[in-house]
């Protein structure tokens, strides 16, 4: 028995039925466990570790029957904290790990929902393979790749879920169901960009490229001409190779740090006579105050990121049709200046556009750059400071044709409104009333099932 803020629940019996780990307060991995990415202060009820789809089942019927909110982890990178809860039951995936072959040269893989990506790309590195994932090695391929997935050759080969092909799920009712193009389609349809709302999902099933090694390239500029280096690379990736991946990175001075412009770039291809022709251009955008370049695995493109120590972030996103002169001018006036956000760009030109923007429920794919930025406030903000910290947001999100759910830290109905055009959100509603009536999928950008 176990007494959380206004209930009384027995984990007795499901105890009896589960298969895994079971961390509870009090217990030594309580204090690691409730811990997230960016959420330090939650206290759950209990973390439960299946290692069994039978188990997962076991934890969504528990959660149901005893009304506790339902939250969902694999790699415990959610930005708005929907891995984590106060009083509820978080049912960790992060036992589901596995990294398969199926088949080498057709390059069919299927990867545990709570696998890393690094460990991802290291592994199928070692079979000259590769999926264009996202920049972090510890996020977890569950929560990227149900929002879609901005990776390294996102030019190249799309958004995660463009190389998806199948998935396991367990469903509100407990079911063990298969989606895919051919199985429960629509919602295979509504996994790719629909987050965690429909379901647990236990594999999944990629086509994954065949890859050798990568150029890595890293440019660092002085922030003096912001308006000239934007512009120059903006027009550069205009007309470069899809091969290049270019994400250009806007700091304001940190400590000793001052405020700088960081190009980095991957070119999908181990031709360094090719990459140098596609990356040179970017030296000459300004004098570089750093320039390195190496021939490296895919999995060596994929970075550790801590979270920021010492101030509270706020994260935006958005997608912008055209990365136009007006934008260039308000991202000049805004970024790196003391107190200005992170800012970073990335081109969305390429595979992501071929798609039909009904095809996934990421419908987003008409753009030609994403941006997302961090705003800075003290720790401990009031909401009117945070509030104020977001003031220049106002001037960018003029510019936006839509959101990306994986990078925003917050969660107001005008965001989810952002992330969801309205026939896409109708069409999600339709299959939440078909697969999640009652809503136990809640913690999320919540689609609301359609009222029939
Ligand atoms: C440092 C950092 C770098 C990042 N870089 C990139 C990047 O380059 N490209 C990019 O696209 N994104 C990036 N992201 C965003 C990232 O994709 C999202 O935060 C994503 O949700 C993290 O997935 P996760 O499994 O680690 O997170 P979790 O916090 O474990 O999961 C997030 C949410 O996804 C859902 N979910 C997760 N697993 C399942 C499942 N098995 N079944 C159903 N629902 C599930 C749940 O709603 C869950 O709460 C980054 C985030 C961080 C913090």
């Amino acid at each position: 028995m176990m007494t959380t803020l206004d209930q009384t629940v027995d984990f007795s019996a499901f105890k009896k039925q589960f298969d895994g780990n079971m961390i509870m307060p009090g217990d030594s991995e309580y204090e690691t466990a409730r811990v997230t990415y960016a959420v330090t202060d939650a206290k759950p009820a209990v973390i439960v570790q299946p290692t069994s789809t039978k188990s997962v089942a076991a934890a969504i019927q528990f959660a149901t029957a005893n009304s506790l909110l339902l939250s969902i982890r694999s790699g415990k990178h959610s930005g708005a904290g929907f891995s984590t809860n106060n009083d509820g039951l978080v049912l960790d995936m992060s036992k589901f790990n596995a990294i398969e072959i199926l088949d080498e040269e057709g390059g069919l893989v299927r990867l545990g929902t709570g696998a890393l990506w690094g460990d991802v790309a290291l592994e199928l590195g070692e079979h000259n393979l590769a999926i264009s994932s996202g920049d972090t090695k510890s996020v977890g391929v569950g929560g990227l790749t149900l929002g879609g997935g901005i990776g390294w050759m996102v030019r190249k080969y799309g958004f995660a879920i463009d190389d998806l092909t199948g998935v396991e799920i367990v469903l509100a009712n407990g079911s063990v169901v298969r989606a895919s193009e051919t199985e429960n389609a629509d919602l295979f349809w509504g996994l790719r960009g629909g987050g965690g709302n429909f379901g647990v999902v236990t594999t999944f099933d990629f086509r994954a490229h065949p890859q050798g090694k990568i150029v890595a390239s890293t440019i660092t500029y002085a922030a003096d001409d912001l308006s000239s280096i934007i512009t120059g690379w903006r027009n550069h990736m205009r007309s470069a190779t899809e091969d290049l991946t270019s994400f250009m990175t806007l700091m304001p001075a940190f400590g000793p740090h001052p405020a700088s412009v960081m190009i980095m770039s991957c070119y999908a291809n181990d031709d360094e006579v090719a990459a140098a022709a596609a990356i040179d251009p970017l030296r000459k955008l300004g004098d570089s105050t750093s320039d390195t370049t190496v021939v490296e695995p895919y999995s060596e493109m994929l970075q550790e990121a801590h979270p920021p120590q010492g101030v509270h972030f706020t994260a935006k996103d958005m997608f912008t049709k055209v990365l136009q002169d007006e934008l260039i001018t308000v991202l000049s006036d805004v970024c790196c200046k003391p107190g200005s956000p992170i800012v970073q760009l990335r081109m969305m030109d390429g595979a992501v556009n071929r798609v039909d923007s009904q095809a996934t429920a990421m419908a987003h794919r008409d753009n030609e750059a994403f941006l997302f930025a961090g705003f800075p406030a003290p720790l401990g903000a009031t909401e009117e400071q945070i509030t104020q910290s977001l003031q220049n947001w106002q001037k960018l999100a003029i510019y936006s044709s839509g959101a990306y759910a994986n990078f925003i830290s917050t969660n107001t109905e005008s965001d989810v409104a952002d992330i969801y055009p309205s026939d896409t959100y109708k069409r999600l509603a339709k299959i939440k009333q078909q697969y999640d009536p009652n809503n136990i999928f809640s913690h999320n950008f919540n689609i609301k099932p359609a009222i029939q």
